[in-house]
């Protein structure tokens, strides 16, 4: 029998700040377009800093999960470029970081078919985060491609072995689909050693932040504010944000999610707790704290920008990461392959 020591979905974060080389990451996008505020205090800044700890990580540009339901065809290679670009504009360093697209790696594809064989298509049907994406597209028959999105994603993960995937909310039915893959895989082909190990999410303290209009910031909704906007248009959408009609600022995620998600946005880009930056702002209202969102987002966001304009402007920088990112990757990925060859009795 196989002894596993079994992990919690959840990643304790104090537990892998204390032991950093125990992980390995694997994080990524979708390549739909820039990414927002939502990414960089969802996941990014965990990204890096995990990669200033100095674990291992695998970036993943996501480009086979969106031709069905978003990017037109036309769109996926500036798309893919501007996801590079704000990953390193937000400090993801391409000599520790290994940033590939899924589609350079075709061993990820092969990984499919044995996790599908693992895979019901209840599960996939039940999966909300799939439910959430074929409704936000409009597809009115989903097709199987977005159906097996949450496999995809666990041929992402595992191709790797990495143990902790730093994600928003959204993505934790996927986390543990893939958990439930890793399991059963080993259980059924695993023999003396367990071939994958389950991994685990990492949520930040911003792991579902709204866009200005109240609901989840995302893409799609036109209610983003994007890491490459300009100062200006920072400013102007802030101001747009949807607050309430209390005049005293409080941090209330429950009851208050449009001024909470300012107040949070605030701390995040400080550095202080909710508590304390609507403490600080208190009576003087919302015009007031989007002021000073508008100030703390610009100020986070400048050093940012300013590496994105000079990392946009070198010539062949984002073809040239990509390119030794899918060498290290493939490497990995055919190890893997081979390894669950082996374990299938493919060997011949
Ligand atoms: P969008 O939701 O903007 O359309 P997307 O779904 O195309 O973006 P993904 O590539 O799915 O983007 O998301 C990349 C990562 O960013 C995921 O880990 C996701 O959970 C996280 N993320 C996306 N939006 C948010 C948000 N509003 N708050 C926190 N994390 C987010
Ligand atoms: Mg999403």
């Amino acid at each position: 029998t196989v002894t596993t020591t079994s992990t919690s979905l959840l990643a304790d974060d104090d537990a892998v700040t204390a032991a950093p080389s125990r992980h390995r990451v694997l994080t990524g996008d979708r390549p739909t377009g820039p990414l927002h505020l939502g990414h960089y205090f969802g996941t990014l800044r965990n990204r890096v800093r995990l990669q200033r700890l100095g674990v291992d990580t695998f970036l993943v540009v996501a480009d086979y999960q969106v031709i069905t339901d978003r990017a037109a065809p036309g769109e996926i290679a500036a798309n893919v470029h501007e996801v590079v670009l704000d990953n390193l504009a937000a400090g993801i360093d391409p000599r520790r970081t290994t940033i590939f697209a899924h589609s350079a790696v075709p061993a990820l594809n092969q990984l499919m078919l044995p996790f599908l064989a693992l895979t019901t298509v209840a599960e996939l049907r039940r999966n909300p985060t799939v439910k959430d994406e074929a409704a936000s597209a409009g597809v009115s028959s989903l097709s199987g491609l977005l159906l097996t999105y949450p496999v995809h994603q666990a041929a992402d993960i595992l191709f790797c072995h990495g143990t902790l995937v730093p994600v928003g909310q959204d993505q934790l039915p996927h986390v543990e689909q893939t958990r439930q893959i890793a399991r059963r895989f080993n259980d059924s082909h695993g023999g003396e050693q367990p071939v994958f190990t389950e991994p685990q999410a990492l949520l930040s303290p911003a792991p579902r932040l709204l866009g200005i209009d109240g609901t989840k910031m995302s893409k799609s909704r036109g209610n983003a504010i994007d890491l490459r906007a300009s100062e200006d248009d920072t400013a102007r959408l802030v101001r747009r944000a949807v607050t309430d009609d209390e005049r005293v600022i409080t941090y209330d995620p429950q009851t208050r999610p449009g001024v909470s998600s300012l107040v949070l946005t605030a701390a995040l880009a400080t550095g202080q707790t909710p508590e304390s930056v609507a403490e600080g702002i208190g009576p003087q209202g919302s015009s007031a704290l989007k002021a000073l969102v508008t100030e703390a987002v610009n100020e986070e966001l400048r050093p940012v920008r300013a590496r994105r304009a000079e990392y946009a402007a070198e010539p062949g920088l984002v073809e040239r990461v990509l390119l030794a990112g899918a060498e290290r990757a493939n490497a990995e990925a055919d190890r893997t392959l081979q390894r669950v060859h082996t374990a299938l009795g493919m060997k011949y």
